[in-house]
């Protein structure tokens, strides 16, 4: 996809979840095809820049013994720690400059799959006037959905775009769009 016809309206976001190094293939917890929603994110972001609206990157930025690692017990391998290659966004996605970066993942109490728990997204986004957000990003069925499902429970509208997104498991992927769905968020 390069060119991509949407009929964006003053009140709407785009927001890529967590498309960094890590998460596609050759990183420390590789998702299937995971690189491959950067040239249909890149549509996305490219016709937002262009139309105005305002666009924002989560990404995952762990200290070391991060409690999600599993040799802290948690469930994940060692991943995106903080200023390494891995936790770097995929060098093909385009970061527009005036493009706002929300970091999660960085406290040693809990893990954060939503980019909105704990980050104060929700109030910025609210003061911004924003009333719509368009979601893309990895994993499917983990931080997508935590933060598909936050972001209705904070009010805002929500459209997927479910060709820019790819899970951990293709089980994940369907319960995660029953989830959405069910949420009130849209799938494009
Ligand atoms: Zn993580």
């Amino acid at each position: 996809m390069t060119e991509l016809s949407f009929a964006f309206q003053p009140g709407d976001a785009i927001l890529i979840i967590d498309v960094q190094n890590d998460f596609c293939p050759g990183g420390a917890l590789p998702i299937a095809e995971g690189d491959q929603v950067v040239l249909v994110l890149n549509a996305w972001i490219d016709a937002a820049s262009q139309a105005g609206i305002p666009v924002y990157l989560s990404r995952d930025w762990h200290p070391k013994h991060h409690p999600s690692f599993t040799e802290e017990g948690g469930l994940w391998p060692v991943h995106c720690l903080q200023d390494t290659p891995g936790a770097a966004f995929h060098p093909g996605l385009h970061i527009p400059p005036e493009a706002v970066i929300v970091t999660k993942g960085t406290r040693f109490d809990q893990d954060q799959n939503s980019a909105f728990d704990q980050t104060g997204l929700a109030v910025h986004l609210h003061k911004a006037s924003i009333q719509r957000l368009i979601i893309g990003g990895l994993a499917e069925d983990v931080c997508v959905l935590a933060t598909v499902l936050d972001a209705r429970t904070e009010g805002f509208a929500v459209s997927v775009i479910v060709a820019g997104t790819r899970p951990v498991t293709p089980e994940g992927s369907a319960a995660a769009r029953q989830k959405m769905t069910a949420a009130g968020a849209e799938l494009l």
